[in-house]
C-alpha cells in the first residue's frame, strides 16, 4: 500500500513537471497528446488524463496552487483534491436528493437519482441514510475557507501560516468533492452532523455492504489515509458510477488506486 502511495505520488510529481514543461511546446496539442507523448511509460491515471494545460488557479492563497483538472470522458470519475481543482466552468446540473427533508440537499442530477434509490433501498432494510451535506457552491467553499483563515490570522498567525493551517481542515474553493456535486456526507436520524462513530451504526454497515451497487464509494477509508492524504471520513461517500464502484469494491482499491491503474 505504501509502495502504491509512493508510486502515485511519484507519478503526480512527474506529471506536474511534464505538464509545466510541455505547456508551451505543445500549445496546439490536446491534453491526451501531452499524456501520451510524455508519459506513455506510465499507466493512464485520472490525474494523468485530468491534467490540463492551464494550471492557473483562480484564487490567491499562498502555498495553494492546485492543477486545474479537466473533466474526463467519464465525468463521474473527475478527480479533485488539495492538488487538483475543478475547472472554473464546471457547473453540475443539480437535483434534490431526498425531498422529505426541509433542507434542500442537492447533488449532481445522476448522483442524486442514485442516492435516492440507495436511500429507499436502505430504508426498506431498516436503515435511514440521512443526507447531511451534498453540493456546495464555490462561493460557499470560499467563504468557509476564508473564515477559517481569518480565525487563524485573528490569533496572530501570518496569512501564509493561516492558509496552511486552514487547509488541514477545509479544502480550498474548487478542491472539494462537494463542489463537484458528487459527494454526500451522510448521517442518521437524530444526528445532525458528521461523526467518526458513524461507522458503528447500522446505516454505515448498510452502506458498506451495498453502496457500490448504487455507484457510491467510501471515499476516504481508514486504511488508505496515506494514499488519499485525507483523514478517515466514514460519513463522506462519493458517486463514481456503478461499474467503477463495483470494481473498487471487488479490488479493495480507493479512488487514487483505481484511477492510477495500480495493482
Ligand atoms: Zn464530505
Amino acid at each position: 500500500m505504501k509502495k502504491t502511495g509512493s508510486l502515485i505520488f511519484l507519478i503526480g510529481i512527474i506529471l506536474l513537471a511534464t505538464s509545466c514543461r510541455a505547456a508551451t511546446e505543445l500549445e496546439s496539442e490536446t491534453t491526451t497528446s501531452i499524456t501520451t507523448t510524455h508519459a506513455s511509460a506510465l499507466i493512464t491515471t485520472a490525474p494523468t488524463t485530468a491534467i490540463s494545460k492551464s494550471s492557473t488557479y483562480d484564487f490567491d492563497y499562498p502555498g495553494i496552487a492546485p492543477v486545474v483538472a479537466a473533466v474526463p470522458a467519464d465525468p463521474y470519475l473527475v478527480y479533485v483534491s488539495r492538488d487538483y481543482t475543478l475547472p472554473p466552468n464546471y457547473t453540475p446540473t443539480l437535483q434534490v436528493c431526498v425531498s422529505i427533508y426541509p433542507e434542500k440537499i442537492e447533488m449532481e442530477s445522476t448522483a442524486a437519482t442514485q442516492y435516492k434509490a440507495m436511500y429507499n433501498a436502505a430504508l426498506a432494510d431498516g436503515a435511514e441514510i440521512v443526507p447531511y451535506s451534498g453540493y456546495r457552491s464555490i462561493t460557499w467553499q470560499k467563504n468557509n475557507f476564508d473564515n477559517k483563515i481569518a480565525s487563524y490570522t485573528n490569533e496572530g498567525y501570518s496569512r501564509a501560516e493561516a492558509v496552511n493551517l486552514a487547509v488541514q481542515s477545509i479544502l480550498p474553493p474548487g478542491c472539494s468533492e462537494h463542489n463537484s456535486g458528487l459527494a454526500m456526507d451522510i448521517t442518521r436520524p437524530g444526528v445532525w452532523g458528521t461523526r467518526e462513530d458513524f461507522d458503528t451504526t447500522k446505516e454505515f454497515l448498510w452502506l458498506q455492504a451495498n453502496a457500490h451497487e448504487y455507484g457510491f464509494i467510501l471515499r476516504y477509508p481508514k486504511d488508505k489515509q496515506e494514499i488519499t492524504n485525507v483523514m478517515y471520513e466514514p460519513w463522506h461517500w462519493r458517486y463514481v458510477g456503478i461499474e467503477p464502484a463495483m470494481s473498487m469494491k471487488t479490488s479493495g482499491q480507493c479512488l487514487e488506486e483505481y484511477l492510477g491503474g495500480s495493482d
